[in-house]
């Protein structure tokens, strides 16, 4: 944006100043921006957009999880989610259209894939979020002050952590996550810090270590099973990228830096990667990978072939793990009862893969 503005003649500085009127102050008009020049908010106008996805629907779940469907530029639509906790507020922001990874159990890859997101798509998924939190009046006046941290210009705001753990791949659409998500960093947008912003990948080897060179959030990867025929099966993707492959990756992610560690995501399908020599393979396997185990109980979606393990069964994997000293949490599912939870979110576009891909993914044999 300085070198926007330095092209027209105008001073650097006015990046900082546009930046702070459209993320700080919610101004979408530049006729709004009193500080700004007469001659320079007509160029801006002219030369330059401030559209935002529009929302087409609402929904809130008894939990206090909010989902909005955003239509874009070119009429498709996608999924945001927002979850309250008691000390943060966490939005689940997408990355892509769809998604193209087909892994066996997620509702996402069922719709197929039409196109990566673009940097404005993906962080106005952010400001919308926040906008229609503050606006609705929903936290202006909760009780629970929990729920906003104060940043530096001593304002609330009700997200506090960004996890791009909604649809898509967000390391097949590289270049334009990481722009978006420097700019969520940034002192003079959402100004969060690199701990409170989180990437999940199903495994992308090449694209991880980019990601570690060139800004290193907080990293999860999605591993779901403890070896390679499992996985094979349920995240197509380890066909290229085996687990040994992604575990060194995941070394490398978090090099010496002894306080980070990776998350990783294991969603309980029952009898399929829940048993105790499951829990026992994964234990083993991930000994010496500064870990966090999050275990997402399966939620369903209509036609689905899995089921989710019994709660038992969970606490059951948790312990086995836990008594070999991997920090392990099973994930509180929220916001199911809106299709909101991990694997839910769908949206509404059309499919440029092959249906015929699609329909395969329900005839996965695991016997
Ligand atoms: N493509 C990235 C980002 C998606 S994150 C990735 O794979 O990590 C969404 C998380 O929800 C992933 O860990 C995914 O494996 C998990 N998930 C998908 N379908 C699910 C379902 N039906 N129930 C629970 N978790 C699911």
């Amino acid at each position: 944006m300085e070198v926007y503005f330095l092209g027209i003649g105008e001073k650097g500085f006015r990046a900082r100043q546009l930046l702070q009127w459209v993320y700080q102050r919610k101004v979408t008009s530049y006729a709004n921006m009193t500080d700004l020049s007469k001659t320079l908010r007509e160029t801006l106008q002219q030369t330059t957009s401030l559209d935002l996805p529009e929302i087409v629907g609402q929904q809130h779940s008894a939990d206090g999880t909010y989902k909005w469907l955003l239509k874009l530029k070119d009429g498709n639509c996608i999924e945001t989610v927002y979850i309250p906790e008691s000390d943060r507020g966490t939005l689940c922001v997408s990355s892509q259209v769809g998604c193209s990874l087909n892994c066996t159990f997620c509702a996402t890859a069922r719709q197929g894939f039409n196109r990566n997101l673009d940097v404005d798509e993906i962080i106005a998924q952010v400001w919308i979020a926040n906008n229609a939190l503050e606006s609705g009046g929903i936290f202006k006046n909760s009780k629970d002050k929990g729920l906003f941290i104060h940043n530096d210009e001593d304002q609330r705001r009700p997200v506090t952590n960004v996890v791009m753990m909604g649809m898509g791949e967000p390391l097949l659409n590289f270049d334009n996550v990481v722009s978006a998500m420097r700019l969520m960093m940034d002192d003079y947008s959402f100004g969060l810090s690199r701990r409170r912003v989180t990437l999940s990948t199903a495994g992308m080897i090449p694209v991880m270590d980019k990601l570690r060179e060139q800004c290193p959030v907080s990293l999860a990867v999605s591993l779901h099973a403890p070896d390679d025929p499992l996985r094979d099966k349920l995240v197509p993707l380890n066909r290229k990228y085996p687990i040994e492959q992604l575990l060194d990756c995941c070394r490398r992610y978090v090099g010496e830096n002894n306080r980070q560690r990776v998350t990783f995501e294991y969603v309980m399908l029952k009898g399929i990667n829940d048993s105790p020599e499951q829990a026992k393979s994964l234990a083993k396997i991930l000994g010496d990978v500064p870990a966090k185990v999050n275990l997402i109980p399966f939620n369903p979606y209509p036609q689905t072939q899995f089921e989710r393990s019994n709660a038992a069964t969970i606490d059951r994997f948790r312990d086995i793990l836990l008594a070999r000293n991997i920090f392990t949490v099973t994930r509180r599912t929220r916001g199911d009862d809106i299709d909101a939870a991990c694997g839910q979110l769908a949206g509404n576009f059309i499919d440029r893969t092959s249906r015929s891909r699609r329909m395969q993914q329900q005839t996965v044999n695991f016997s």
